[in-house]
């Protein structure tokens, strides 16, 4: 960690919580203490007289009043229909929301390590598409933040147990956090971290049966003549329910039963009983944990049978249910040695520590480490079938492949003297258009202007599509017949806050007391 151009720091950015963390000088991990001691942040927003109040004191609020508290935004990064409207009638976005948290983590970093931290590596989940990694990079950079890698956890989970074991093997690491669920596996030899399948859900985790437990809660509460929270006047009602919920949940991971006390009485539910409420949860983590074992089979014959160590991450898996279910698939007992709640930000911390060590040039104290990630999601161009009867997508480059990544496809001109050519750019694998997403904001595509005439029809354009290191999408074009670059296309991404809204909100942020 070189303090020439400002600390740079490893942030597990959560749904539920945050922390942050640095290698120290004898290459060890240390994850760094918020200003109220704790070692994680709750990722929770209270929005109040121009001020953000970030972590404890918004989750204490919500017992008090919802009133403006934000929470779980996460899984709603870079979703354009997503707003939380608070009482002063703003419109926030989970990427301005993240920003707060970042920045009140990043001060607490500041004061702990006693220099400004300036930049980062954020960690999101393996499973988070372009969209939602570029929605990471502008949180980051709305809290003033330069973001120098937006590492997926899991890989980042395996980085912190490589810290310790070089030659762990083949690895699958489950990852079940507050609001999203990753299956990574990877090879990690002579300090090689090598990422050969990936599956998930980017909107599942503990969060999930959290509600599953209050609406039992609330059901029974209704059933035996209470008030149903839904109705209830009090703005404290739901949040006071939602934290006896999780409270419960968190002791059903040590004893058999646990109670919640509510207006109608002690509702009491045990371990059998939870484990039914979330039976379907579970289950889509099985046929997810599957699918990454299929791949890493067919990748690179990783399979149950040559599986080394099976890692557990995320604060979701200190639930029985899920240990054992892990140990069904797998056929080997998990290891616990990693911290579910600290693992990821140490890795993202190893991460920053490779970067720097590199950018100075020099033996990183961690040793010779090489990260190599995958993407969860194909990348494509849509174009007119061979028939030209119908739009095909045309996956350029596939789930699944190494990043960084690049991928180049002709296209051809129709009209004379063309000026312009519209290329709708795809996430996804399939090769139907309507199972897919397109990225650009205008549907109909993304112009590439052409040079000036004579152009004639049919003239080649090559468009060389990217994912760089992040999973973030470059496109260049070029003539097809000179080989001249055309330049890069600025992509107008659907999902995502514009430039401007960026520095908008990153003035915003600046004027705001966050604390
Ligand atoms: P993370 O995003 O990794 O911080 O995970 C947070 C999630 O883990 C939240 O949904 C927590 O409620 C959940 N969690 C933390 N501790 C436990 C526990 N002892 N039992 C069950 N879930 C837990």
């Amino acid at each position: 960690m070189t303090e020439q151009n400002g600390l740079i720091v490893g942030i597990d950015l959560g749904t539920t919580n945050t922390a942050v963390a640095v290698i120290d000088e004898t290459g060890r991990p240390e994850v760094l203490r918020n200003s109220e001691g704790a070692n994680t942040t709750p990722s929770v927003v209270y929005l109040t007289n121009g001020e953000a109040i970030v972590g404890t004191p918004a989750r204490h609020q919500r017992l008090v009043s919802d009133t403006d508290v934000i929470e779980r935004v996460k899984p709603h990064m870079g979703d354009p229909e997503w707003r939380r409207v608070t009482s002063d009638g703003e419109r926030h976005t989970a990427e301005q929301v993240s920003a707060f948290i970042l920045r009140k983590v990043c001060d607490d970093a500041a004061t702990a390590l006693g220099s400004p931290v300036t930049r980062a590596v954020i960690t999101v989940p393996a499973y988070f598409d372009e969209a939602r990694r570029q929605a990471t990079r502008d949180a980051g950079k709305i809290a003033g933040l330069e973001v120098e890698r937006v590492l997926s956890e899991p890989t980042a989970a395996a980085l912190a147990y490589g810290l310790r074991a070089r030659d762990a093997g083949n690895v699958l690491v489950y990852d079940l956090g507050g609001g999203t669920f990753d299956v990574t596996v990877l090879r990690i030899e002579n300090g090689d971290f090598d990422v050969v399948a990936t599956a998930g859900d980017a909107q599942l985790g503990g969060a999930d049966f959290d509600d599953r437990l209050e609406t039992w809660a609330n059901t029974k509460i209704v059933e035996q003549g209470g008030s149903d929270v839904d109705d209830n006047s009090d703005p404290g009602a739901r949040g006071r329910l939602r934290e006896q919920c999780e409270s419960a949940k968190h002791r059903l991971s040590n004893t058999e039963s646990a109670s919640i006390f509510t207006e109608v009485g002690e509702l009491t539910i045990n371990r059998d009983e939870f484990r039914d409420l979330i039976h379907d949860l579970l289950q889509r983590t099985r046929v997810m944990t599957k699918e990454a074992l299929r791949q890493a089979g067919e990748k690179a014959g990783i399979t149950t049978d040559n599986l080394d160590e099976v890692l557990l991450v995320g604060g979701s898996t200190r639930i029985p249910a899920i240990r054992e279910l892990v140990a069904e698939i797998t056929g080997k007992t998990p290891n616990q040695r990693l911290h579910p709640d600290e693992a990821v930000a140490m890795g993202a911390a190893a991460q920053a520590e490779l970067l720097d060590a590199e950018a100075d040039d020099r033996e990183s104290t961690i040793g010779t480490r090489s990260v190599s990630d995958i993407t969860a999601h194909g990348l494509g161009v849509i174009s007119l079938n061979s028939e030209q009867t119908a739009d095909v997508n045309n996956v350029i480059i596939p789930g699944g492949s190494k990043i960084p990544a690049q991928s180049h496809q002709e296209f051809y001109t129709v009209v004379e003297d063309q000026r312009t050519a519209l290329m709708r750019i795809t996430v996804g694998d399939h090769s139907s258009p309507d199972r897919v997403n397109v990225i650009t904001e205008d549907q109909r595509g993304v112009p590439i202007p052409l040079p000036p005439a004579p152009y004639p029809k049919e003239s080649p354009i090559r468009v060389t599509i990217s994912y760089d290191v992040d999973a973030i999408v470059h496109v260049t074009a070029a003539d097809g017949r000179t080989g001249r670059s055309l330049g890069d296309i600025e992509i107008e991404r659907a999902n995502n806050l514009s430039p401007d809204e960026v520095d908008r909100l990153s003035t915003d942020l600046q004027r705001r007391t966050v604390r």
